[in-house]
């Protein structure tokens, strides 16, 4: 009997989604998609292909290029790190840059990357047994979702958490350019007119702005083992 669910996780920019989402798909043994990462990756191809130059994003030339973009991910045998591929290049370590967070919104807006990559992440659930991150996912990617989570923390926390991450990595940003990205995306994503950031009708709300990390996770778990 095939008792995995699926497990759907929307909320704000920089909530932690993806580090909760990483370890859930770990304790259970599931499989992890990121979708943030295949929006970003989008981005970011329109951007080394001439499609986003200067402040412009040339729309009808993306649409016309989406063809040629394939998105897949891959587990790196060294660190087990599953990374983001855009045709059959490696592009983990560019997509979470400022810049490609600038115009991945925009990007994320158009109904025709969205429609292509929709049909994606459906196919990878199409057996369950996996955990699924981004903003419409409860909503329009497995609206049957058998546990819906919706996370959200105020911006100066969400902001501060991506910034300390940024320089970390060592980006050159400043914390008031995360603080106005974090914003200008959510604003953008619960605004636009194909599949906006909502939150489903049956979603669970977790506000993680006073929340550590393990309490979050065990209520978590516990909502899991309901939903199971
Ligand atoms: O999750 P992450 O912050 O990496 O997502 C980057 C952007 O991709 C979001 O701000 C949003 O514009 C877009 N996105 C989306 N739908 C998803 C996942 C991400 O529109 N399912």
């Amino acid at each position: 009997m095939n008792t995995k669910i699926i497990i759907a996780i929307d909320g704000h920019s920089s909530t932690g989604k993806s580090t909760v989402a990483k370890q859930l798909a770990e304790v259970l043994g599931y499989t992890y998609v990121d979708t943030g990462a295949m929006y970003r990756a989008v981005a970011w191809y329109a951007m080394q292909n001439g499609i986003i130059v200067a402040n412009e994003l040339a729309v009808d030339q993306l649409k016309k290029a989406l063809s040629r973009i394939n998105i897949r991910f891959k587990q790196n045998p060294k660190t087990a790190i599953v990374e983001t591929y855009v045709n059959d290049q490696n592009v983990e370590s560019f997509i979470r840059s400022i810049e490609v967070s600038k115009w991945v919104s925009k990007v994320a807006a158009i109904s025709e990357v969205r429609k292509k990559l929709v049909e994606q992440q459906q196919q990878m659930g199409v057996h369950k047994g996996i955990v699924m991150d981004g903003r419409d996912i409860g909503s329009v990617v497995f609206p049957n979702a058998e546990l819906k989570l919706f996370m959200t923390a105020s911006a100066q926390v969400r902001a501060q958490r991506r910034y300390d991450e940024m320089k970390s990595k060592g980006e050159k940003v400043t914390f008031e350019e995360v603080l106005n990205n974090v914003i200008e995306r959510d604003h953008i994503d619960s605004t636009r007119k194909d599949s906006p950031l909502i939150k489903a009708a049956d979603a669970i709300v977790i506000d993680n702005s006073d929340l550590s990390r393990t309490a979050q996770f065990n209520k978590i778990l516990e909502l899991v083992n309901q939903a199971m």
